[in-house]
């Protein structure tokens, strides 16, 4: 990433080489802050810096870097009494899609550098234009996102989730849409990772929580059946939010008995196994809310987190109930997973099932839950409640 203040010279120009100096190291600090340990940074000569991310996923993660660092500079700079603002211009070349060797890159960052000068300072290129385009769709959907919120844009579905031995609806999960305007409804991996880059899915994820109480608690009082709403939690909520206070909050907004609400975490977030993930996790058992790890057996393979958090539910992943037929190991490994549950005491529900063999075997190996196309796909609170009252005249 090769990054050059658009101003610069006109700062050193009016205020003195001594204040641009210090401008300069305050720059240096900001970039800093939006790095991980393993960047490098380093300034090039003159008010250029060039930064080196190792280990980025895609682009997108480049993209959400960059949007970073440009807001980082935008803001007032206050030296010496001075308040000065500079806008900046950046230019990203990526190994190996464009080029091997660290001068073809240099030179191809450079050239984006000034592709982005061109377009109005203040932005930033990426040598490759499908890059570029795929920059613009994040940037689109990150604007959008910033409103979609208070436009009431997000609506939740819900999945029933099933008890193998009675055959009755026990719960539900509550998977988040996106009405957007001009692009119609979108899936959640078409946002959420926008989402958590931008730190908006702290906001967006204390809506759902109490919006899927909120439901719960009419449902409840409409007369149907007892059951648990369970939520998707990201880490982000995790180290970014006060988890707790929201959880606490929903509770309390809707009235919902706390035994009726169940987080979904993933193994991502008790692996991180600091102090304050452990005393978040305690406090929120200590509130009576169930928890359940969700994706079972995909994430890290320590399992003593199972047992330090005292999670209540295994969750299996959908990759090993799916297509268990042809993948003998997967069969073992949702017996295995099971039995495993078992003999520490938590319950276990089976996630992507789409055939009734599969329900048999499950249920034959005495997994607690299943929830699938083969039940029902998500759908809207109102079909939801049809599918309920229908079920309740099934089992009458
Ligand atoms: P997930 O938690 O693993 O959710 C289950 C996903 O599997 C849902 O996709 C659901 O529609 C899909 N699914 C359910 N049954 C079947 C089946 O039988 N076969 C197949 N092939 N798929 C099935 P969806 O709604 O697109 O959600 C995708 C992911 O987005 C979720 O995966 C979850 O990680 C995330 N997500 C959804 N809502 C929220 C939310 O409110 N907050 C957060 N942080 N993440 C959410
Ligand atoms: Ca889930
Ligand atoms: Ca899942």
């Amino acid at each position: 990433i090769f990054l050059d203040l658009d101003n610069f010279k006109t700062i050193n120009d009016s205020f003195g080489h001594a204040v641009g100096d210090l401008l300069l190291k305050a720059v240096a600090s900001r970039l800093g802050e939006c790095m991980r340990d393993c960047d490098t940074i380093c300034r090039q000569g003159g008010d250029e810096f060039l930064l080196v991310l190792g280990n980025v996923l895609n682009a997108d993660a480049i993209t959400a870097v960059t949007e970073k660092l440009l807001d980082a500079l935008a803001a007032t700079f206050e030296i010496e009494g001075n308040e000065l603002s500079t806008s900046t211009s950046i230019g990203i070349a990526v190994y190996p899609d464009d080029g091997r060797d660290i001068e073809t890159l240099l030179q191809r960052a450079d050239t984006a550098m000034y592709h982005a000068k061109e377009a109005g300072r203040n932005a930033y290129s990426f040598f490759t234009e499908q890059m570029n385009i795929d920059a613009v769709e994040h940037h689109r959907t990150r604007v959008g996102l910033l409103h979609a919120l208070h436009r009431g844009e997000f609506r939740l579905n819900y999945q029933p989730q099933i008890d193998l031995a009675t055959g009755a609806v026990v719960g539900a999960e509550a998977l988040i849409r996106w009405n957007h305007p001009q692009r119609g409804e979108l899936a959640p991996d078409q946002f959420i990772t926008v989402a958590e880059d931008s730190g908006l899915i702290v906001p967006i994820g204390d809506w759902v929580l109490r919006e899927a109480c909120r439901q719960a608690a009419a449902w409840r009082s409409s007369g149907l059946p007892q059951l648990v709403v369970a939520v998707n939690v990201s880490a982000i909520q995790f180290t970014r939010g006060d988890l707790e206070a929201s959880v606490r909050t929903a509770l309390e907004e809707s009235g919902l008995p706390p035994a009726c609400l169940e987080l979904e975490l993933t193994e991502s977030i008790l692996i991180q196994n600091t102090e304050q993930v452990l005393q978040t996790v305690q406090r929120l058992k200590s509130l009576g809310v169930m928890l359940s790890i969700d994706d079972f057996g995909t994430g890290y393979s320590s399992l003593a987190y199972l047992t330090r958090f005292k999670v209540d539910k295994l969750k299996i992943d959908r990759s090993f109930v799916c297509d268990m037929e042809n993948q003998p190991n997967n069969a073992l490994m949702v017996r295995a997973i099971i039995q495993m549950a078992a003999s520490l005491n938590l319950k276990t529900i089976a996630e992507g099932v789409e055939d009734e063999e599969l329900v048999d075997f499950l249920r034959h190996q005495h997994c607690g839950e299943a929830q699938g196309f083969y039940f029902s796909h998500p759908m809207p609170a109102i079909e939801f409640a049809n599918y309920l009252v229908r079920d309740q005249a099934v089992a009458a």
